[in-house]
């Protein structure tokens, strides 16, 4: 009986450990091929490896603070699936692997240049919008325990900050990388997501803090500042 255990916890551990093998070689491959995609094929690497710099001590933090209403329900399951496989595997596993070529157009590098240029203000945004959300931050429809509503920083004339950003991400994505699905597969995906997430995500905040969200969303824009204020 003792014998199988260390046998079954390696079973189960497989199926979180195998995709991450599968995301280190394609990330591998695609380092080490991304000439053939063509320099924004770099860009874009570069670009997706700041995002998880920018991130990931959000999430690992953010973890401490418990999740009291969650609606990730199988709607917005779909949508964040579309976001991660348009925006990291489908550009990734092009990338590395070339498969989806019969997919590929061209553009001229200025267009690229366009694109690359697009993702610095992306940057800057996503850097900030994480930061002044702080422990409030949630990949999904969530609201944690300590949760306060943010009206200051760049949360001050715009109540979407962070969807703002990777809009420009999404519209830089297919300057960068060259092909219908590696590249432009994100524009509908994240325009499903913005469409179909946006109304749900004020519609938990208003249920979360009433009036006060009301005030907020009376002076500020969804995706720009408010014309006139
Ligand atoms: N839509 C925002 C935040 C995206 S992160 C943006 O684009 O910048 C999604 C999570 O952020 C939501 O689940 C919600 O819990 C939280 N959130 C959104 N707006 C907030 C605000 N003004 N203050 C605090 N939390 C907020």
């Amino acid at each position: 009986m003792t014998e199988t255990t260390p046998r079954r916890s390696l079973m189960t551990s497989l199926p979180a450990v195998l995709p991450m093998l599968a995301g280190m070689a394609l990330l591998v491959a695609a380092v080490a091929r991304w000439r053939e995609s063509g320099w924004g094929a770099l860009v874009w690497l570069v670009v997706v490896a700041l995002m998880y710099v920018i991130r990931v001590p959000h999430t690992l933090r953010n973890r401490t603070n418990q999740i009291i209403d969650s609606r990730n329900d199988p709607i917005e399951q779909v949508l964040l699936t579309g976001m991660f496989l348009a925006m990291m595997v489908l550009p990734l596993v092009q990338v590395a692997t070339r498969w989806f070529s019969f997919a590929d157009y061209t553009l001229p590098d200025w267009a690229t240049a366009v694109g690359a240029g697009i993702q610095v203000p992306f940057l800057w945004l996503f850097w900030r919008s994480h930061a002044d959300l702080g422990r409030n931050w949630s990949p999904g429809l969530e609201v944690r325990e300590d949760h306060g509503l943010i009206t200051n920083g760049v949360y001050a004339r715009v109540r979407h900050p962070m969807y703002a950003a990777i809009w420009m991400s999404t519209l830089a994505q297919p300057l960068l990388v060259h092909n219908w699905i590696g590249g432009a597969l994100i524009v509908p995906a994240f325009a499903a997501m913005w469409f179909l997430r946006t109304p749900r995500e004020e519609a938990m905040m208003r249920s979360r803090f009433g009036a006060a969200y009301d005030e907020y969303a009376a002076r500020t824009g969804r995706l720009l500042p408010r014309l006139g204020r």
